[in-house]
């Protein structure tokens, strides 16, 4: 049976009375013990209220009940540690007292950044949290609002009267203000802007993304003229500069579905990909003038296609799908063979191939044997020493090591199946496939 109104304001009177004579105890913290009681009231107004109430019912505080103490709690400095000038709540220590500095401070910290929406989280000092404990297993109410909750609640409605826009958002909010008790500080993380797009790279020799120095490790050195690069420019670098320039984003990142080799090219509709922009500060971009931005300045060497809006969730996406590939391989031969000698070779090479770990990659990669199925092949000779190749396989199958054999560690390869020596001299990567992809 639920209970009457009657009922229910002589048990929150009841508790509030056992509450108020425990310590010195602010609006707020009094109000959180009723936060569910009295809808569209703030905790200070449902605090302050009680408080009249019981001074109007001449029950305020003066019961005898004997105030929290040290002894009581195992918390150094409450109750009769605690001087009795200084009347701050026993509960937030004066917490709430500082709900406009606190918004005040991340007002600043948002000025000149573009965003939609934010939310506050709060690290709590351990003395806090074992109040708190304490307060619930004492004082047990079903109506308890957390500390955090309100806190945070409460410096949200500041900061956004302050700065006159914005909503609260629980997930994915554009500004996310931490506010750790234990240091006074606040910590602003800005939700990453991220584009899906496609890129091809049009030149050989620059790598997917930015490749630190191998002789400095990125710190800078003479050998890489204090760039801390090996190699000068990337396709994460090309694609991101315009972004980067226009949002006054902090930093970029590229999530590729794969990548290809430094040596060789992206051509065909592109690899996708997912632009990663980190703490911008404008969020609001013309993708479409970005994106000839972007294909104007890296002219000949990266083009850009599709670029869209997409959420963070994207980027596992893109970088997870197991896509298939789509080679072009110019193949050149120790001595000379003919037409049919290699279209049997490539038939037979179609299908279950053992890869063991290529020796190129053998320093970053488990020496593993991989099953990887080469899907289709077919080429012709462009001299009896030489061929163009189109090859589909697996995400995952090693492309030069298909052709060279790798030393007999992958079988079976067109060097074993012709008894020629192969090698790729050019590889371009023209198309990755999968339906999983946005496009
Ligand atoms: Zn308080
Ligand atoms: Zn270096």
């Amino acid at each position: 049976m639920s209970e009457s109104i009657r009922e229910i304001g002589e048990r929150m009177i009841e508790e509030a009375a056992v509450i108020l004579p425990a310590g010195p105890i602010c609006d707020d913290c009094l109000g959180r013990a009723f936060a569910r009681c009295g809808h569209g009231l703030s905790n200070s107004e449902r605090g302050r209220s009680l408080r009249t109430l019981l001074a109007m019912l001449g029950r305020s505080g003066k019961s005898g009940a004997a105030e929290i103490s040290t002894a009581e709690t195992g918390i150094a400095g409450v109750g009769t540690a605690r001087s009795d000038t200084t009347r701050t709540c026993w509960l937030c220590a004066g917490l709430f007292g500082r709900v406009a500095e606190f918004a005040g401070r991340a007002a600043v910290m948002a000025e000149g950044v573009e965003f939609d929406s934010y939310l506050f989280g709060v690290k709590l000092t351990p003395r806090l949290k074992q109040m708190e404990a304490f307060f619930d297993e004492r004082f047990s109410s079903a109506h308890n609002e957390p500390l955090k909750h309100a806190l945070n609640r409460e410096v949200g409605k500041a900061f956004e009267a302050q700065v006159g826009r914005g909503t609260v958002a629980f997930t994915n909010p554009h500004l996310l203000f931490v506010i750790d008790l234990n240091n006074d500080t606040i910590e602003l993380r800005t939700l990453s802007l991220y584009f899906y797009g496609r890129y091809c790279k049009l030149i050989r020799g620059i790598p997917q993304t930015r490749w630190p120095c191998r002789a400095c490790q990125g710190k800078g050195c003479k050998g890489c003229s204090f760039t801390g690069k090996q190699y000068p420019e990337s396709v994460e670098e090309l694609i991101a500069a315009p972004f980067i320039a226009a949002s006054t984003a902090k930093a970029a990142h590229l999530h590729g579905a794969g990548r290809e080799d430094i040596d060789a090219r992206m051509l065909g509709p592109g690899r996708p990909f997912v632009l990663e922009l980190l703490s911008p500060k404008q969020r609001l971009l013309d993708i479409a003038s970005l994106q000839r931005a972007v294909n104007t300045a890296s002219a000949g060497k990266v083009e850009v296609s599709d670029l869209r809006s997409v959420s963070r969730e994207t980027v596992a996406m893109v970088k997870e799908v197991r896509a298939e590939k789509v080679y072009r391989a110019r193949v050149s031969f120790a001595r000379e063979i003919s037409s049919v000698d290699l279209s049997n070779a490539l038939s037979s090479l179609v299908g279950t191939i053992e890869q063991r770990t290529p020796v190129r990659v053998s320093h970053r990669r488990a020496d593993l044997v991989r099953k990887r199925r080469l899907l289709t092949a077919g080429g012709t000779l462009l001299s009896p020493c030489e061929a163009d190749l189109v090859l589909q396989g697996e995400s995952g199958l090693y492309i030069k090591e298909l052709i060279s054999g790798d030393e007999g560690r992958t079988v079976p390869s067109l060097t074993e199946l012709l008894g020629v020596a192969s090698r790729v001299a050019e590889l371009d990567v023209i198309d990755v496939v999968s339906a999983s992809f946005p496009d």
